[in-house]
């Protein structure tokens, strides 16, 4: 079985804990590597290099770190496909989706290109006489990422390629359920000319995560992953005094009023709720169905839930793959026989799946008439599982929208400007579509979510991104300066 490595310095490390994980196919269930476990001592190991590194980083040039990230830009975009396979491999989602996936990340590396432009700062001349003032965006030094499974590849592109090129050193802990991506992505930035040591990977669990929320020399942390970890995170980071942004869980409801296109809702549905089988942090989970918009849907919904084709993501025609772990897959089939006994509708039940092999299969499941109280309402299932709860009313609506802790994403069907134009004043929540049923916001705006979907008040990527990753400073330059020859 493959044994794979963290990255430190610029080389395989190998650590030294004795305590490793398994990583799966989850199309096959078979393991396919062994990941080593960090030890307090391997991740100190790994800032003690990234802190080394960063002070001749900091200074590099902007031309010069702009020149290397056009470089892993083009090397990302060269390796896409093996990056898309390993993600394949390790994570089961289909082979375009996955490839879709990496194409979203260099979007961000592509952002990053431009950060001469993205730091410039501000000046005032003469604010008093002979007196000008101006302002700096300085790096804050050793910056970690810690990353759920569901996006081994763009996750990461969400925080380090924006880091980097502020000029920081970079310590990634990615999920170690598909940690391979992840050393792919640190031999290309080596090939690209990034000093040894900017960029670092350990692999690992709760250890892992909770020395370097603790470090002395870590400065901020970006994470994302559930609720309950980023609330942790969150609190253990910023107690020990780091910049930490948090990106937690997400249960998002699409709002269906009955003057909506209803082909094109339930199209938009059954793609957002089963595409990567669910495990997408803006998937949509609950579709709320207002008035008699219900009865029309829930058949238009069925039907093209008929046509998914579940099977391995690296077979062409199919159109989703398995969930991430057995033990996933066992706990959203339970969350499915809870709804059945909680009295909510089964439409249709993805348990009799046809599997072949020991994959981690579940089928498309749809629930209606399931109501707030229930736990397949009320919890982030992350499966392709989908709720139809039925509203009276617009207004009844909103109300239920906004009463979930989860705040991530958000869509409105409906062919009414106006009520398009309340709903994004009213609801709230971090990321709103109108008729668009995943409002991922691209590399150049921020992504984000509200109350329980995010601790701490920096989005990532875009503008936020890059004022999480740096300091400002403002400067004033008096008279009588000498300035040398
Ligand atoms: P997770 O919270 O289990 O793990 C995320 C990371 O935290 C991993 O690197 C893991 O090793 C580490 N970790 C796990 N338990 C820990 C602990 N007790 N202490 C410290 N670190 C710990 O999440 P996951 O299952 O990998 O990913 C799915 C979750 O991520 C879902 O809840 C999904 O909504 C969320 N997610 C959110 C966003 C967003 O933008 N808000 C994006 C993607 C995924």
């Amino acid at each position: 079985m493959l044994c794979l490595d963290h990255w430190i310095a610029g080389v395989r490390d190998h650590g030294s804990s004795d305590r490793a994980g398994t990583v799966y196919n989850p199309a096959t269930g078979e393991a396919s590597a062994e990941v080593p476990f960090a030890a307090a001592a391997d991740v100190d190991r790994a800032v003690a290099a990234a802190l080394n590194a960063f002070e001749g980083w900091s200074r590099t040039g902007l031309n010069k770190r702009a020149t290397i990230l056009f470089a892993f830009r083009e090397l990302v975009r060269q390796n896409a496909d093996d990056l898309a396979r390993l993600i394949v491999r390790e994570h089961g989602k289909v082979l375009a989706d996955a490839r879709g996936e990496v194409q979203r990340g260099l979007e961000v590396v592509e952002f990053a290109c431009g950060i001469p432009q993205l730091l410039k700062g501000e000046f005032s001349e003469n604010v008093s006489t002979g007196v000008d003032s101006y302002s700096l965006r300085q790096p804050l030094g050793v910056v970690a990422g810690v990353t759920p499974f569901n996006f081994p590849v763009m996750v990461p592109m969400w925080m380090f390629p924006i880091a980097v090129a502020s000029g920081n050193s970079f310590v990634l802990k990615p999920s170690e359920r598909d940690p391979s991506p992840s050393l792919l992505i640190a031999e290309l930035w080596q090939k690209a000319g990034l000093p040894n040591g900017v960029f670092n990977v350990v692999h690992g669990d709760r250890v892992a995560v909770d020395r370097l929320l603790t470090h002395p020399d870590v400065a901020a942390v970006s994470f994302v992953g559930s609720t309950a970890v980023a609330r942790h995170v969150y609190e253990t980071g910023t107690r020990a005094g780091k910049r930490v942004q948090a990106l937690g869980g997400a249960k998002n409801h699409m709002v269906v009023l009955p003057d909506a296109d209803l082909e094109l809702a339930a199209d938009s549905a059954v793609n957002a709720a089963f595409g990567s089988a669910g495990q997408r942090c803006m998937a949509i989970s609950v579709l709320v169905a207002v008035g008699d918009a219900a009865d029309r849907l829930v058949p238009l919904v069925r039907e093209r839930m008929r046509a998914i084709h579940v099977g391995d993501g690296m077979r062409p025609n199919v159109d989703m793959g398995p969930l991430v772990t057995k033990q996933h897959l066992e706990r959203v089939t339970r969350y499915v026989a809870e709804g059945v006994d909680a009295g909510a509708t089964l439409v249709a039940d993805g348990r009799d799946v046809e599997r072949n092999g020991d994959g981690f299969f579940l089928g498309p499941c749809l629930f209606d008439h399931v109501r707030p109280e229930m736990s397949i309402y009320r919890d982030e299932i992350f499966g392709p599982v989908l709720s139809v709860v039925r509203a009276s009313t617009y207004d009844e609506a909103v109300e239920l929208v906004n009463a979930s802790p989860y705040a991530n994403g958000v869509a409105l069907f409906t062919s009414d400007g106006g009520a398009a134009r309340r709903f994004q004043t009213e609801i709230q929540v971090g990321m709103v579509g109108i008729n668009v049923p995943i409002p991922v916001p691209m590399a150049y705006y921020s992504f984000g979510g509200w109350k329980d979907s995010l601790f701490g008040d920096a989005h990532v990527h875009g503008m936020e991104g890059v004022k999480f990753y740096t300091r400002a400073k403002v400067a004033s330059r008096g008279k009588n300066l000498g300035f040398p020859a």
